[in-house]
């Protein structure tokens, strides 16, 4: 973990009614922060997954703010990933709370398991499409359908729309609908306190991973899920943002700075993949391979998602193509600029670059 957060900054966040609550997860990322407003209505945002460690300890950890969940009344999802709404439907059960979610996200969650499903489908020949082993592929199959459990179907009573603003006593929260790390990432943006909750959009301590997704509205079309997210991050960055609350680790206080570095790591990583690219043709899966070596059957489809991300920025900039080969297609270089030439390669520009 990274440097510790300032009592002050943590004095803050309580005065505003905000605690957070960390929820164990069995995921590599461990765990998750959900976070209780004292408000009225009393509202929790994200779950945990679906276990009884994480139920047991959600309990514990409201018990020791004062509260039970039967107390609470609302329940927030900020996007689609199960370490963040698995509990979901049964907190909604035992308290009767309203369940609140982007609007393009209700359908999926209301049908987890069939659209989850889905996902893991079309995952399952993007990998193969770039290079990933049969083997390595239904190994992952496997596994993701056994982390399945972690999640739930829950119904959404309380449909937002993107740009709304949900009113509680003592906050108004703008709900800011900014795809990237997932289809259906939303933010709450406290305008009056500049507090900003944004889940697993911005992470201190982990750049948050570009995952590939089928997209929200049905269309078969493969997003570019790196792109979005740019262009979301760039949103995010214009905001007067005093604290920025995520779904893992500490709160942010300098997001600026934190969005303009990870511009920096984008940019170099696609670079360092076009290098890889000029030097000769590869697949997807090689060029990750040559980024990150062999990895877990769990991360190769998290890092295929973070070779793909980039190189549709070297895709649309017109240095790269892809080539069909068979059944699967290799990226090739359409130029011979050098890697240090190619230029800002952040979607509408780097604003730090920009900046004249
Ligand atoms: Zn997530």
């Amino acid at each position: 973990m990274t440097d510790e957060t300032a009592p002050e900054v943590w004095e803050r966040i309580s005065d505003t009614g905000i605690r957070v609550m960390r929820i164990p997860t069995p995921f590599q990322v461990g765990r998750v922060n959900t976070y209780l407003l004292e408000d009225e209505p009393l509202t929790l945002i994200d779950s945990g997954p679906n276990s009884g460690k994480a139920l047991d300890e959600l309990e514990r950890q409201l018990d020791a703010l004062g509260h039970r969940i039967e107390d609470l009344d609302l329940v927030i999802i900020t996007h689609q990933h199960i370490d963040h709404l698995g509990l979901v439907d049964i907190v909604a059960h035992r308290s009767g709370a309203e369940v609140a979610a982007l609007d393009l996200l209700a359908p999926f969650v209301e049908n987890f398991g069939a659209d989850a499903e889905r996902d893991d489908e079309e995952a399952a020949a993007l990998m193969l499409r770039h290079g990933i082993s049969e083997e390595v592929v239904s190994a992952l199959r496997q596994v993701t359908g056994s982390f399945r459990a972690w999640g739930s179907k829950a119904k959404v009573t309380r449909p937002l729309k993107d740009g709304e603003v949900l009113e509680l006593r003592d906050r108004r929260l703008e709900v800011q609908h900014r795809p990237g790390h997932s289809p259906s990432d939303t933010l709450f943006w406290d305008e009056g306190r500049r507090i900003l909750i944004a889940a697993d959009h911005l992470i201190k301590h982990i750049s948050s991973n570009p995952l590939i997704s089928r997209p929200l509205d049905g269309s078969s079309e493969r997003t570019q899920a790196l792109v979005a997210y740019l262009e979301s991050l760039k949103r995010t960055r214009v905001l007067p943002a005093e604290i920025v609350l995520s779904g893992h680790g500490e709160p942010i206080t300098d997001h600026v700075s934190l969005i303009d570095e990870r511009f920096a790591l984008h940019q170099r990583r696609a670079e360092k993949l076009y290098r890889l690219i000029a030097e000769q043709p590869r697949t997807g899966h090689e060029l990750a391979q040559a980024l990150w070596g062999d990895v877990a059957v769990t991360q190769a489809f998290l890092t295929l998602s973070e070779v793909i991300g980039h190189v549709d920025l070297l895709v649309n900039a017109g240095y790269v193509r892809e080539v069909e080969d068979g059944d699967v297609v290799r990226y090739e270089a359409t130029s011979d600029t050098p890697a240090d030439q190619l230029g800002d390669l952040i979607p509408g520009g780097n604003p730090v670059l920009s900046r004249g």
